[in-house]
């Protein structure tokens, strides 16, 4: 991820209750904020398209207003057009945002360099100067990004997140009570332990799980529970979904929501054999919380374009066609006030479906899928010269027919590694080299050295992630 933002970060629950805690001079109880905000976010199902793009066209105006009357550097970034349409605007990278926050976010009494000792020191549900929820992404290249919310943003963020329930058809929260197990990142900065922190909840008893943990303790604790939602990343929901069928677990979620990772057919297909029903797949990531979910259709996923506009684009920022893996999206979040973020460029690579509607009714236009990010297209030597990029659907292609608890292809410098946990016996590595070889040559590549180890388990990042392809560094 060395575009540095936490894709489709947040696991979390359905909320309820929290915040307010604090003395802080914003005592409104967030639950009846968000119970209400989830409320109208539901209306919006029913809205048509029409009245999706009118809504779009106006929170998009009131953004800009927003950001040219408060933000000293939106006003010089885009100095002679704020009458241009969005797609003429300047890409906003993390590097900018960084090296222009104090300029950036429109209350000019924040300022970075505090936003950094707080983060530095949060523990639970503390807001930086009372006011504002702070979380960063992790970033392992270059500057980590950091943002913040107020009250209002953040009770849309909760709400955001709270969709995905809704639309999988899950009434978690609203009328019964219910057990969930998330199982993701439980690093205090980030901002899914944010929002785990600020819904503490008579009514969802949430447990909280460190995906970095090794894996039979994950399974005890889940087992114990016995939890009807199950929140996990993609690789994490895999493991599980083979720690079940093999006996060693026996959970029955009523929902499963994968969250962050790409969720490949195989580990869709296992989920579904394990626990007898399909996961959702959720998007979102700590800039813009939710960006889309499926609907109980499976049918892709439902862009939450009443939020956030999503630009999927090619290098040179045009977009791309139906069907056409993009390179990275341009993220305008329409609600952002605090810290506007207009075509923030994300490096997730996002398939637009040609689908044009859903027969669930939603006017909000369909993704096929998220695909992982633009660092995980691997450049590989051509056979005609020069370099040929592979995109990360070429190897999960060949990768999802392994029979596997977990792998993960690593570009080294001579060559690539391919690491697989949890393989039947019988199965045949050489054979897997091969097919990798021959479907790198069918693209044009010289084909590089494939190298397959068995590993005990697929190693996992600090945040408890263990992404499919790692590219060389
Ligand atoms: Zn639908």
């Amino acid at each position: 991820m060395s575009g540095g933002q936490e894709r489709s970060s947040p696991p979390h629950g359905p909320v309820q209750a929290g915040g307010g805690s604090q003395r802080s001079g914003l005592n409104v109880p967030v639950v009846l904020r968000v119970l209400g905000r989830r409320r109208a976010f539901r209306q919006r199902d029913r809205w048509t398209r029409a009245q999706l793009q009118a809504h779009q066209a106006r929170a998009l105006q009131q953004l800009r207003d927003h950001a040219y009357a408060h933000s000293l550097f939106y006003r010089r970034f885009h100095a002679g057009m704020s009458d241009r349409p969005l797609h003429q605007l300047p890409v906003l990278t993390k590097a900018t945002l960084m090296e222009h926050f104090d300029e950036l976010v429109t209350d000019p009494s924040v300022h970075l360099a505090e936003v950094e000792a707080h983060l530095a020191a949060l523990a639970g549900n503390e807001r930086f100067r009372g006011r504002y929820w702070v979380a960063a992404t992790s970033g392992t290249t270059g500057r980590r990004g950091i943002f913040l919310w107020d009250l209002d943003e953040w009770v849309t963020v909760l709400a955001s997140y709270n969709r995905s329930f809704d639309w999988a058809g899950s009434r978690a929260g609203l009328r019964r009570r219910v057990k969930m197990a998330v199982v993701s990142s439980t690093t205090p900065w980030h901002q899914s332990a944010r929002v785990g922190a600020t819904v503490r909840s008579p009514w969802v008893q949430t447990l909280r799980i460190d995906s970095g943990d090794p894996v039979e303790g994950i399974v005890q604790r889940l087992d114990r529970f016995q939890p009807q939602l199950l929140v996990a990343y993609a690789s994490m929901l895999r493991l599980l979904a083979s720690e079940q069928l093999a006996g060693r677990l026996a959970i029955a979620p009523e929902f499963i929501f994968s969250a962050s990772e790409v969720l490949t057919g195989e580990t869709r297909r296992r989920a579904e054999q394990a626990w007898g029903r399909p996961p959702f797949n959720v998007y979102a990531a700590t800039e813009t919380a939710g960006i889309a979910s499926e609907c109980q259709l499976h049918a892709g996923l439902h862009l939450f374009e009443d939020l956030v506009i999503t630009e999927m684009v090619d290098g040179d920022n045009q977009p791309v066609p139906p069907g056409v893996p993009s390179d990275k999206v341009l993220v305008t979040v329409l609600f952002g006030r605090s810290q506007p973020l207009i075509r923030y460029e994300m490096s997730d690579s996002v398939t637009p479906s040609d689908r044009v509607r859903c027969p669930c009714g939603r006017p909000f236009a369909l993704i096929e899928g998220i695909q992982g990010r633009e660092e995980e297209a691997l450049r590989l030597p051509g056979v005609s010269g020069g370099q040929v990029t592979v995109q990360p659907a070429v190897f999960h292609g060949v990768m999802d027919t392994v029979p596997a608890e977990g792998w993960q292809l690593v570009q080294e410098p001579n060559g690539l590694v391919v690491l697989l946990a949890g393989v039947p016996d019988g199965f045949g590595d050489d054979a897997l080299a091969d097919q990798l070889d021959r479907e790198l040559r069918s693209r044009g590549v010289v084909p590089p050295r494939v190298q397959v180890r068995r590993v005990p388990a697929i190693p996992r990042s600090p945040l408890g992630k263990a992404p499919l392809i790692k590219p060389s560094s």
